[in-house]
């Protein structure tokens, strides 16, 4: 018997994307920059509240060109989340520079501004100033931005704020993205919306946005001949992308409420388990907080779940082709950054050893979820 694969996050297209695909084709816009790519850059603005948002490749490209603007060299040291995805802190890598990393605190698993304040003070002390602080917001929940953005001003430290897995969440209202000097999104195939590869940086300075452009597009002097007088990336979202992109955002707000609704159907399945002597844990909203919910993800500490670990729940689901996954392993537990400098509390250690990501694709369904209970209630039911 071969069950069909159940997906962590898959792509879920809408009804327009086709539409705007077809548009970039039938008027031969298929290169970079064009009219989609225009669009999609002011559907982003006023998506995230910011004055100018840049359509990029990727979300590490974003970062990248985020550092580069900052003027980060070689020898500089960067702050960075240490739980988040590797691309938050490679770009810090392709300059030459050095990463500190930050642990987490418990209640929105991201950057500890405490934390984040003594690796400041230090920094102080020993002349080590970073050049930019990178706080991620896991899986969709904001990271304490108000403190973070405190902090950082009182110490004069840019922010770039990775939002790669938070576009349509927010603070207060204020959209996730809008917090920093710099604000990053992905467009990645497995992000709430995607584009199939792409991701974009925001901003309300203008010039920096308009710099970015330039060296995205290979950093070209005007001039009639090929003039450089910068070194040139290229970072350009396609025309074709930007279409798919325009339909995806159109349709943000019904995919962030259809993974919140995942959220609340995978709390109430476990609340039934929580009531009868286990203990799985959430990553939940402080007041004020709005998620995306991008994935749902939760902590099994076996010292309060009868012995019931991640790994067993996660190799179960596998047996059945079901993919889950454990949280982001921190940056500071990679053997790539086991040289680095990291300010730790063993908030992030806990998490990487406890959390598991679940299915939680918008596009679940209901046959999909009795799977994924099913398979559940078969491994509650040995504990
Ligand atoms: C996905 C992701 C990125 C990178 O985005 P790409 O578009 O895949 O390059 C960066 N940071 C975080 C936290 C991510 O989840």
């Amino acid at each position: 018997m071969n069950k069909s694969k159940i997906w962590l996050s898959s792509p879920h297209i809408g009804n327009n994307e086709l539409q705007y695909v077809n548009e970039a084709f039938s008027t031969n816009w298929i290169a970079p920059l064009g009219p989609h790519v225009n669009a999609f850059e002011q559907a982003l603005q006023d998506q995230t509240q910011t004055k100018h948002a840049a359509a990029l490749t990727s979300g590490t490209s974003a970062i990248h060109l985020a550092l580069i603007l900052l003027g980060v060299k070689t020898s500089d040291n960067v702050f960075c989340q240490s739980i988040t995805f590797s691309a938050s802190a490679n770009p810090i890598a392709y300059q030459g520079a050095t990463p500190v990393f930050i642990d987490s605190e418990k209640d929105t698993w991201n950057m500890d501004p405490i934390l984040l304040k003594t690796a400041l003070q230090e920094a102080k002390k020993n002349g080590k100033w970073p050049k930019a602080i990178i706080p991620v917001h896991l899986y969709g929940m904001p990271a304490k931005m108000d403190e973070i953005i405190t902090i950082a001003n009182e110490y004069g430290v840019p922010v770039i704020e990775d939002a790669a897995e938070a576009l349509g969440a927010n603070i207060n209202g204020k959209p996730c993205g809008s917090f920093g000097t710099f604000g990053v999104l992905s467009f990645n195939g497995n992000k709430i919306i995607t584009t199939s590869g792409g991701g974009a940086l925001l901003s309300d300075d203008a010039e920096m946005i308009e710099k970015a452009r330039f060296l995205a597009t290979q950093a070209r002097d005007s001039a009639p001949h090929y003039q450089h007088s910068h070194i040139g990336y290229n970072y350009r979202m396609s025309n074709v992308l930007a279409g798919i992109g325009r339909g995806q955002l159109e349709v943000l707000n019904d995919r962030v409420g259809a993974r919140r609704n995942n959220y609340e159907r995978y709390k109430q399945y476990f609340s039934k388990y929580n009531n009868s002597g286990f203990n799985i844990k959430f990553q939940e909203e402080s007041e004020g907080y709005y998620s995306n919910r991008w994935l749902t993800c939760i902590l099994v500490d076996p010292a309060k779940n009868k012995g019931l670990t991640r790994e067993v729940i996660r190799l179960a689901m596998d047996a059945e082709n079901i993919e889950t996954r454990p949280l982001w392993k921190p940056m500071h537990q990679q053997p790539i950054f086991s040289s680095s400098k990291s300010y730790l509390n063993g908030v992030s250690d806990n998490l990487f050893d406890n959390g598991l990501c679940l299915p939680s694709g918008s596009n679940l369904t209901e046959e999909e979820f009795s799977r994924i209970f099913d398979c559940l209630d078969t491994i509650f039911s040995k504990y």
